[in-house]
């Protein structure tokens, strides 16, 4: 074991993370490296050029970038199933030399006990494999997503055509009170390479275990369920950001004003407002939130990220006056919040949310009501299992 120069704790041996380099991905496997790292554990994160991850705010990490392969076009089209689909075909022989290296240099004591790999990173397990070192999943999103992935594969197979089908209002059987039309489509839609990518992220592969980030309290069934289809132990440990609580793995800057803005305003008074780090909107649904807002007459933090406005590089730009004003007088507007601790702030008593796992994991944490805005993928999901977990965690949830 090594002997770390400040702490003077002893170090177990080494797991490499393999994070999906999207931010809703990344913060849970930097969060569950953070868990490991106070149990004794060195790290190594191996990460694409793409969305790599801020290595300062994780000193005690080591970081290793992989060559990604992706094309300045392959970036722009904000495709992630085709970004995702590139990566698992573009790392595999990087991520493999990658390996190989590190247990060529490492000293005995450091050796590497397993690979903890994203659901969708999979070409890490072949790598893995073939080194014969040991590997383990991640799945940052819920029980429930899996579940009713299943059931969209199993619905495309015997012909179901989504978004034209005449059941969209109709409850799935077996999953209520999901809709057919909450059923997970990706945001680009229903491509092949969508298909197959949910279907080869189902599949273990030979990984021994699959770490989940998600609780039985809230998925106690649908755990039941996914655990008796699947042949390898399944540990719901989550939810991750309330074990390592201190950690940021923000991609883009947080604008830690608005905390000063919060401590301003009266208990329980401001709704907050996130689509989280891929949801788009255009002008008219920009326009539309801001008059709802500004009507609304309640104090609002509203984040508009770069890039989450069709055809506007910044979102602001296409704000109308009255917005303005109202920013002016009892609104606040931040490119990126430091979400947890927003929705931890006494001020805040309700979040208008695109249901991104992360965000409902920490809004069910800090008991936030929610009005549910979902947009594609696991976010209908999210929106509509939110419903039922009102009844245990007095979390409100409406779903719009
Ligand atoms: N987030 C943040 N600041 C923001 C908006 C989002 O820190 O202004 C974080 C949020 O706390 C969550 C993550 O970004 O941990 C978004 O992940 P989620 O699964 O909710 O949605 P996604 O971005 O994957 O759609």
């Amino acid at each position: 074991m090594e002997m770390e120069a400040q702490g003077q704790r002893y170090r177990h041996k080494r797991v490499v993370l393999v994070p999906c380099p999207f931010q809703g991905h990344i913060t849970p496997m930097l969060q569950l490296g953070t868990i490991l790292y106070s149990k004794g554990f060195s790290i190594t994160v191996i990460h694409t050029h793409f969305n790599s991850p801020n290595t300062s705010t994780h000193p005690e990490f080591k970081f290793h970038s992989i060559p990604d392969g992706l094309s300045h076009d392959d970036i722009l089209s904000g495709n992630a199933v085709a970004i995702i689909t590139l990566l698992n075909f573009n790392c595999r022989a990087t991520f493999h030399e990658c390996l190989v290296q590190m247990m060529k240099q490492h000293h005995p004591r450091d050796e590497i006990v397993c690979v903890i790999y994203d659901e969708f990173m999979y070409f890490s397990e072949a790598a893995a494999n073939r080194l014969k070192l040991q590997s383990i999943i991640l799945r940052t999103s819920s029980a429930t997503t899996q579940i009713s992935r299943e059931v969209l594969l199993k619905l495309i197979k015997e012909g179901y055509t989504p978004l034209r089908d005449p059941r969209l209002q109709d409850p799935v059987s077996g999953l209520y009170p999901l809709r057919f039309k909450d059923l997970p489509i990706a945001k680009s839609g229903m491509s092949e390479n969508y298909l197959r990518l949910i279907t080869d992220t189902h599949n273990v592969r030979k990984s021994s275990a699959v770490i989940w980030n998600t609780m039985n309290c809230i998925e106690q069934s649908s755990l039941a369920q996914v655990q008796q289809e699947c042949q390898v132990p399944i540990f719901p440990i989550g939810p991750l950001h309330k074990f390592a609580p201190s950690s940021s793995s923000s991609l883009l800057k947080e604008d830690t004003s608005c905390i000063s803005w919060l401590n301003n305003q009266a208990p329980n008074s401001v709704i907050y407002i996130s689509l989280g780090s891929i949801a788009s909107m255009d002008k008219k649904e920009l326009e539309e939130m801001a008059w709802g807002l500004v009507n609304s007459k309640q104090p609002f933090l509203w984040v508009i990220r770069p890039g989450s406005t069709t055809n506007a590089p910044q979102g602001i730009e296409l704000l109308p006056e009255g917005i303005k004003e109202a920013v002016g007088k009892n609104g606040c507007i931040v490119k990126w919040a430091p979400q947890k601790e927003v929705l931890a702030h006494v001020a805040v008593g309700g979040f208008w949310s695109h249901c991104g796992w992360n965000s409902t994991l920490e809004s069910i944490g800090e008991g936030v009501p929610m009005i549910c805005r979902p947009n594609f993928g696991d976010q209908t999901v999210n929106a509509s299992a939110a419903m039922n977990f009102k009844e245990g965690l007095q979390n409100r949830a409406y779903n719009l």
